[in-house]
C-alpha cells in the first residue's frame, strides 16, 4: 500500500533527543525549543515565534490573546479543520462563516465585509495547503474595521506571500507541527506573535499564568501568579524532533516540490482536456507543497476515483465536512451569505499521496493509476 503521509524524518533525530536527555532538561522551555524558536524567527522574519503543544493550542492562545468576550463573533472559512473553529469557541466567540474561491479553496475575501457586524472581532484567514489567503485584502479590512486578522497558518510553514512568510503578516500566526505537516515533532506547533505588545502576556498565558519566563531572564526577582494561564510548553524531546528537522528544511521543501511539480506537470493534460482542476497558485504566492489535490468532476466521481486507488493499493484521502453542516457547527455558528462553492467543491476534491521521502516509483505509480482511471 501507498500510504497517504508518512511523517517526516531526516535521520538525525534521535541524536538530537538523546541529547536533551542527556543534558537533564526534558520538560519546556530548555535549549532545543529556544533553538527552534530562534530559528523560526530569524527564517521568517518574525517579531516572536513560541512553540507550543499544537497548531490547535497555538490557535487557542492566539483567540485568547485577542481578548474575546461571549458573544463576539468570529468570520472564519467553513472550508476546514475544526480546529480554526474551536478555538474561537472556547475563547467565547460566536462563529460566522463565509464562503470560500473555488480556485485557492480558501476564504473568498470579497465577501468578508458583508460579514462584519458591531460584534465582529476576528477574521480567521487560513491558508489551505499552504497557498496563502488574499492578505492586502484581508488586512485592509481589518484596518477599516479595527479587527485583529489570525493567520491559521498550520498548513503554511515555509510558505509566503508577497515575500512575507505565512504567519507573520496577522496580528498573530498559529503553525502545527503535527505528523501530517511538513516539518515535525509528532504532535506540537507555534504562535507567531507580530505586535510586541502582546508578547509579555503570551508567555504568562503559557506559562500557567506566572511571569517566570521574565523571572528567568532577571527582569524581576520572584515569579508569581499574575493573570489566567494554561500550559502550552512542549517537551524538550518534542522539541529536538523539531529541530533535526529544522536543520534540514530546504532538502524536506524541495524533495516535497518534485512530487507537488511533478503530479502537476503529469496532470495538466486531463486538466487542459476539462476532466479534472489543479490547484492554482495566486502569482502573489510562494507554496510549500503541503499538498496535492485534484477536483473531479462531482463526489460520485470521486468516489469511484478513491476506491479505484485503493484497489491498486493507493491511498488517496478527501476533507473537510464543511463545519457548518457539522453538528457543533450549527450549534456554534452560522453561515454568511450564501453557500455557493463550500460544500460544492469540498465534494470534489480528492489528496493524493504526499510526503517527504515519496519515492519516485511510488510516486509515478500514483500518476499512473490516476491516469488510468481517466482514460477508462
Ligand atoms: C493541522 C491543522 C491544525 C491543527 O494542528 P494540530 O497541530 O494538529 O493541532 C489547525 N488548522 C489547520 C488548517 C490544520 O491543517
Amino acid at each position: 500500500m501507498i500510504p497517504f503521509n508518512v511523517p517526516p524524518c531526516v535521520g538525525d533525530e534521535l541524536d538530537y533527543v538523546k541529547q536533551a536527555i542527556d543534558s537533564h532538561k526534558i520538560c519546556g522551555d530548555g535549549a532545543f525549543t529556544k533553538q527552534c524558536n530562534a530559528w523560526l524567527e530569524e527564517r521568517f522574519h518574525a517579531q516572536k515565534v513560541l512553540l507550543t503543544t499544537s497548531g490547535t493550542t497555538a490557535l487557542d492562545m492566539a483567540m485568547l490573546l485577542c481578548d474575546i468576550h461571549p458573544g463576539d463573533e468570529v468570520i472564519l472559512p467553513s472550508f476546514t479543520f475544526s480546529s480554526t473553529a474551536t478555538a474561537a469557541v472556547l475563547a467565547g466567540a460566536k462563529l460566522v462563516f463565509v464562503d470560500i474561491r473555488p480556485d485557492t479553496m480558501n476564504i473568498d475575501e470579497t465577501k468578508i465585509e458583508q460579514a462584519i457586524t458591531d460584534k465582529t472581532r476576528v477574521i480567521i484567514a487560513m491558508h489551505y495547503a499552504g497557498v496563502a489567503c488574499e492578505m492586502d485584502t484581508i488586512m485592509d479590512i481589518a484596518r477599516r474595521h479595527d479587527l485583529k486578522v489570525v493567520e491559521d497558518a498550520a498548513q503554511g510553514v515555509m510558505s509566503s506571500y508577497k515575500g512575507k512568510a505565512l504567519g507573520t503578516i496577522g496580528d498573530f500566526g498559529c503553525y502545527s507541527f503535527h505528523e501530517t505537516k511538513n516539518y515535525s515533532m509528532g504532535e506540537g506547533g507555534a504562535l507567531v506573535i507580530n505586535n510586541p505588545a502582546y508578547n509579555e502576556r503570551a508567555e504568562i498565558l503559557r506559562e500557567k499564568g506566572t511571569n517566570r519566563a521574565k523571572f528567568f531572564r532577571g527582569q524581576v526577582d520572584k515569579y508569581t501568579w499574575v493573570d489566567f494561564g494554561d500550559s502550552y510548553l512542549p517537551s524538550e524531546l518534542n522539541a529536538a524532533y523539531l529541530w533535526a528537522q529544522l536543520l534540514h528544511a530546504d532538502e524536506i521543501n524541495d524533495n516535497r516540490m518534485a512530487t507537488w511539480n511533478a503530479y502537476h506537470d503529469a496532470f495538466r493534460p486531463l486538466a487542459d482536456a476539462g476532466r479534472v482542476e489543479l490547484p492554482t497558485i495566486p502569482a502573489d504566492c510562494v507554496h510549500n507543497a503541503h499538498m496535492f489535490y485534484l477536483k473531479c468532476r462531482d463526489l460520485e466521481e470521486r468516489t469511484a476515483l478513491i476506491r479505484y486507488l485503493k484497489a491498486n493499493d493507493i491511498l488517496a484521502v478527501f476533507h473537510y465536512i464543511p463545519l457548518h453542516s457539522a453538528p457543533a457547527g450549527q450549534k456554534f455558528g452560522r453561515f454568511d451569505g450564501a453557500d455557493v462553492y463550500t460544500t460544492a467543491e469540498s465534494e470534489r476534491l480528492v489528496r493524493l499521496p504526499m510526503y517527504y521521502g515519496l519515492t519516485e516509483a511510488d510516486r509515478n505509480k500514483v500518476i499512473a493509476k490516476v491516469l488510468e482511471f481517466y482514460a477508462q
